[in-house]
């Protein structure tokens, strides 16, 4: 990249951005160095360097290279590893959320390097010769203990030090100050090695042209002579793993060696991936031809990703409507036009089967990345991608950051998904990040949902993205060709049930008896249903139906949760525990009310527990599994209810929001929301997006393959409008609604939001420092005369505990288009916010 320069005065200088920082910090450590002459034709922007800093060696990425003065900076020390570099795009990407979400550079720039190769270099200290015959009775007792230590086991580094002698860091800094001063210990410097790095396998390659002389010379070896004439056998004489050979022969490793050392096979080591994949065996799969809408959407995008010029789609399609083929099919010509692809998908929606779909058709230039992967795996996932050997990475959103030098195809499925806001610093939003990649490398960025977040959709009907729609849902059909042939199907029936006229007819168990009856049909017929709870746990509050006293963690003050627990159970009667979801705590169901002595004093509600229970008592025959976070532990637990639903071992499935998304069940005809009401009055402006997309996608789980599939709604609200709208399956009557009500109090899109959080272990303290912000943001407002700018609260937030911390928080509303700029300048004026959580654009304000 760098012209070499003519009059050599000046020298290659890179900006260097030093991994010092840690995310919470709110500063930037980049810092110019020299490149030492030798890595001036190596280095490139991106590389994984060592620098000086202050008297250490530290990690850090080169943001920036040119040619200029150097004589005043320190010499870079090396490259970490060649291998190891952020793509320009990754670059820019960085700098772009870097800004946007007012975090450090390197705390960005460390999602784009893979995970487990972050080293640091320690102090250590030893003993010099002085030191090790020095009279250790005439030392203070600190530094006795130090250099005796040091004597016994050698070098150490300052935490093993603090970890063996104890002592505060400020009592030890002294005593090696002293023991240093006085010429006994000294110190030094270790790296330890990084956590990952590749692995290798031992592979053996015939190396000889004409077997007969060879076999000749073996005539005495006859185990030698068997192995060679098997690895002759093989034909294509390329390498193959030493384990495979041994394993085929038998062969013992004395005998290899013999070969090698006659020089009849060539023995070395080679890398291999640790792939995830290695053991999936997907079915064969044959595209189907699309349907006419598919084919008009694939079209439109692929005009841009061909023309590389950029392009922002959002593709509107129901469940089950083909979103994912068009994919499928964008991907694959993405891949032929030479170009990588990124399929970001919520981690709860990366199974094994949707995984499974896109191994079928890309085999192995899929790399995937999640959570649930070891640092090995995803190392090698990494240099895959990097490498371009992988052509298609998959993963949740941190996937964002795969090193991907030829992106040119991003899909972003299930785009209103919360979960694509990071929750802990860079407090990215994936999505948002992702539109980016189209402005500022001509990627073409696909978003697609069933029910697009109110902001997506907006910004379709205002021209920003494109609008893509598959209005109908497909239903696969083997015809008489034996290939599958699209057919409409129709959306099963929505049917509210108001649960208030349940109890004035007398009826007050979980279920409705329109619920009672349809689960009843479906039993019956040998059909599959879901019951579906917007919580975890039995049977959520515990509530005095007298006095009203609810009761709560002592440490957290939410609402605990009501468990039944068969493990401490003697008999059958299960027992009640209380379980708070913020810090853990358990504690036993009170029998009597502490605030007004009734006896009323019950569960409110119904947890999966309680409601499989209530399923099990109506119909003792029926095989019912929960799924929640409780009980689907274990790996690819996901995965093994999947299969014994589809093996109809299963008849009634009880669960929360997991199961929700991403599950194609072809048998389930009847879905049953037990009560919709949960989360309806949340303190959050998204409470009835969430709602309407949340049972909107539960409903999405009946009938994908049949008809005569209904789904059932129960709720004490039965006229709020994202219910009414679910129940039309009325996407367009919800988002009128919606953004009527947005518009009206200026919430997103028509205004941004900042949220500041901080945590306290008093509450005063809490309340005070929120007030102090408060302050000196309204003087900041006033002073500069900002319009559109208000600042709402300090208040507590609705999560008032977390962790026996106190939480307060304020939201600061600007104008829609304000820059990431202005907001900046605002932060830095407010001096440092230490404490501080400070959310951009948030998803959620609980
Ligand atoms: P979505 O992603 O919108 O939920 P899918 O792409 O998963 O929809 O499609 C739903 C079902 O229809 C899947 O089983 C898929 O294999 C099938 N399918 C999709 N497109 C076609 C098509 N053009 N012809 C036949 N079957 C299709
Ligand atoms: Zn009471
Ligand atoms: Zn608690």
């Amino acid at each position: 990249m760098v012209a070499p320069s003519v009059a050599d005065t000046t020298a290659l200088v890179a900006d260097v951005a030093v991994r010092a920082a840690s995310p919470a910090c709110q500063r930037d450590y980049i810092f110019s160095y020299r490149v030492p002459e030798h890595l001036c034709p190596v280095i490139t922007a991106g590389h994984l360097v060592w620098v000086p800093f202050r008297q250490q060696q530290m990690q850090g990425v080169v943001i920036g290279l040119h040619r200029r003065q150097a004589t005043a900076l320190r010499d870079l020390i090396d490259l970490v590893d060649p291998e190891l570099s952020i793509p320009p795009l990754g670059l820019a990407l960085a700098h772009w959320v870097a800004r946007a979400y007012y975090t450090p550079l390197a705390a960005v720039l460390d999602l784009c390097l893979p995970p487990g190769i972050v080293q640091q270099a320690v102090t250590t200290w030893r003993a010099t010769s002085n030191g090790l015959n020095y009279e250790l009775g005439s030392l203070p007792e600190r530094e006795r203990s130090i250099l005796f230590y040091l004597r016994r086991y050698g070098e150490q580094s300052e935490v093993e030090l603090r970890a063996a002698l104890r002592g505060s860091d400020a009592d030890l800094r002294t005593a090696y100050r002293a023991l240093a001063e006085r010429g006994l210990i000294a110190r030094g410097m270790r790296i330890d090695p990084p956590r990952v790095r590749p692995r290798l396998e031992r592979v053996v390659q015939l190396a000889v042209a004409d077997l007969a002389p060879a076999l000749a010379m073996l005539r005495r070896a006859p185990r030698q002579a068997a192995a060679l004439r098997w690895l002759a056998e093989r034909g294509d004489r390329q390498p193959i793993a030493l384990a495979e050979l041994r394993d085929a022969t038998g062969i013992d490793m004395v005998s290899v060696r013999a070969l090698a050392r006659r020089g009849l096979i060539a023995l070395f080591e080679r890398e291999v991936y640790r792939d995830p994949l290695a053991t999936l065996t997907p079915p064969p799969d044959t595209p189907p031809p699309l349907t006419a809408a598919q084919r008009e959407a694939y079209e439109t995008i692929v005009s841009t990703l061909e023309a590389g010029s950029g392009g922002q789609f959002l593709l509107h399609g129901i469940t089950g409507s083909g979103k994912t083929e068009v994919y499928l099919r964008l991907i694959a010509r993405a891949l032929r036009l030479g170009r990588q692809a990124l399929v970001l998908a919520p981690e709860i929606a990366l199974t094994a089967q949707l995984v499974r779909r896109f191994a079928a058709r890309f085999g192995n230039q899929l790399a995937v990345l999640h959570s649930g992967l070891s640092d090995g795996e995803r190392y090698d996932a990494w240099r895959r991608l990097r490498r371009g050997e992988a052509r298609l990475a998959i993963g949740a959103r941190s996937a964002l950051f795969a090193p991907l030098p030829e992106l040119g195809l991003v899909i972003v499925d299930e785009e209103h998904e919360p979960s694509y806001k990071s929750d802990a610093a860079p407090r990215f939003h994936a999505r948002d990040a992702a539109l980016q990649l189209a402005e500022l490398a001509g990627v073409t960025v696909v978003l697609g949902s069933a029910t697009p977040s109110v902001e997506s959709f907006y910004a379709a009907r205002n021209g920003h993205l494109r609008l893509l729609q598959l209005p109908e849902r497909i239903g696969g059909q083997i015809g008489a060709d034996g290939l599958v042939h699209a057919r409409p199907l129709p959306l099963p029936p929505v049917r509210i049930v108001d649960m208030r006229r349940e109890l004035q007819q007398g009826n007050n168990s979980i279920f409705s008896a329109a619920l009672q009856q349809a689960l009843a049909q479906t039993l019956e017929r040998g059909q599959q249903a879901l019951l579906f709870l917007n919580r975890r746990g039995a049977a959520s509050f515990v509530f005095c139906r007298d006095c009203g006293y609810v009761a709560r963690c002592e440490r957290c003050v939410a609402p605990l949760t009501v468990h039944y627990d068969h493990a401490t159970a003697a008999a059958s009667e299960p027992v009640n525990v209380l379980i708070c979801h913020s810090c853990g705590q358990r504690a036993a169901a009170p029998v009597i009310c502490p605030q007004c002595l009734s006896r009323r004093i019950r569960a409110l509600g119904a947890g999966t527990q309680r409601v499989a229970e209530a399923v099990r008592e109506l119909f003792p025959q029926a095989r019912v599994a929960r799924w929640d976070r409780d009980s689907a532990t274990g790996k690819d637990a996901h995965g093994k209810l999947l299969e014994a639903m589809l093996a109809r071992q299963i008849d009634v499935v009880v669960g929360t929001q997991m199961i929700a998304k991403g599950l194609d069940l072809p048998l389930v005809a009847l879905v049953g929301v037990i009560l919709a009401d949960t989360g309806l009055y949340l303190p959050d402006f998204r409470s009835g997006e969430r709602t309407f997309q949340l049972l909107t996608q539960v409903a999405g789980r009946a009938g994908r393959r049949s008809e005569g599939a209904q789904v059932i709604i129960q709720t004490y609200q039965p006229d709020h409008y994202a219910l009414q709208a679910a129940r039309e399956h009325d996407y367009q009557g919800f988002f009128r609604e919606e953004i009527a009500f947005r518009r009206a109090l200026a919430y997103p899109p028509f205004g941004r939001l900042i949220r500041f959080v901080i945590a306290n272990t008093s509450e005063a303290g809490c309340r005070k420092q929120a007030e102090r912000l408060a302050s000196d943001l309204h003087r900041y407002i006033s002073e500069r005369d900002l319009a559109g700018w208000r600042l709402i609260g300090p208040a507590p937030a609705f999560f008032r505990r977390q962790r026996d911390r106190w939480r307060w928080h304020l939201l600061l509303r600007v104008p829609a288009d304000t820059t990431h700029r202005e907001i900046t300048v605002a932060l830095d004026a407010l001096g440092p916010l230490t404490g501080w959580v400070i959310d951009i654009d948030p998803v959620q304000v609980l």
